[in-house]
């Protein structure tokens, strides 16, 4: 949802900067006012999605502080080097950049509060077996297969295991297979764009960037293996 928001408003500033732009535009109209407009679409663009990854980002820190997790995240690396390469007004490079925004948020509120943080290589999480490391197959929509161990699930869940795996591995951690079936269960989805926090929620979570304040003594360790 905030990422449709924020590209409605990227079309009317692209719409408005190739009026703008057009020789048929009388050289008459083009005020400053116009350029203004169109630097304001881009702000509110710019706003919309930082004001998304805050609100996302407290929520994920504030569930790790509460149940006592820490918080992994893949490494976004690649993701924008490919973002560079898109066309400028196409919506996935506003995904992209709401993804490597929140990211930023996470790592940030994750040492503020004094979670552990751990960014894992993102590569193969959405194709290996999370149970036997085997290359999964598609089965049906959106869902993944291992042909060797028989583990089923969908492709998000498949992502957010691997991630969760290879965190455990940088921790030291020893997961089994049985704490993947919970997991299942109770697995929280943060990574859908557009949700957001109720005010009420973030309550107790000091986020003023605008006073940033030390980190806390003992604060949040980031975990980071290349
Ligand atoms: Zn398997």
């Amino acid at each position: 949802m905030a990422i449709d928001k924020a590209y409605r408003w990227r079309l009317l500033a692209e719409r408005l900067q190739r009026r703008y732009s057009s020789s048929r535009y009388p050289a008459w109209r083009r005020g400053g006012g116009i350029l203004n407009r169109i630097r304001s679409y881009h702000r509110k663009v710019r706003n919309i999605l930082e004001e998304w990854a805050r609100n996302v980002s407290l929520k994920i820190v504030g569930l790790s502080l509460r149940l006592g997790y820490a918080v992994a995240r893949e490494n976004l690396t690649g993701l924008i080097k490919a973002l560079r390469k898109m066309p400028k007004d196409h919506r996935t490079k506003l995904i992209i950049m709401g993804y490597s925004r929140l990211g930023r948020w996470i790592d940030w509120q994750a040492m503020k509060h004094g979670a552990p943080i751990v960014i894992v290589d993102p590569r193969g999480t959405s194709s290996e077996c999370p149970n036997c490391d085997s290359k999964l197959e598609e089965n049906g929509y959106r869902r993944l297969r291992c042909p060797s161990c028989g583990f089923e699930a969908d492709r998000d869940i498949v992502g957010k295991l691997n991630t969760r795996k290879r965190a455990l591995e940088i921790l030291g951690i020893k997961a089994d297979f049985g704490e993947l079936r919970t997991l299942q269960m109770t697995d929280v989805n943060p990574n859908r764009c557009g949700e957001s926090m109720k005010r009420s929620e973030a309550r107790g979570f000091d986020d003023d960037l605008r006073s940033p304040r030390p980190l806390r003594a003992g604060g949040g360790q980031l975990y980071y293996k290349n």
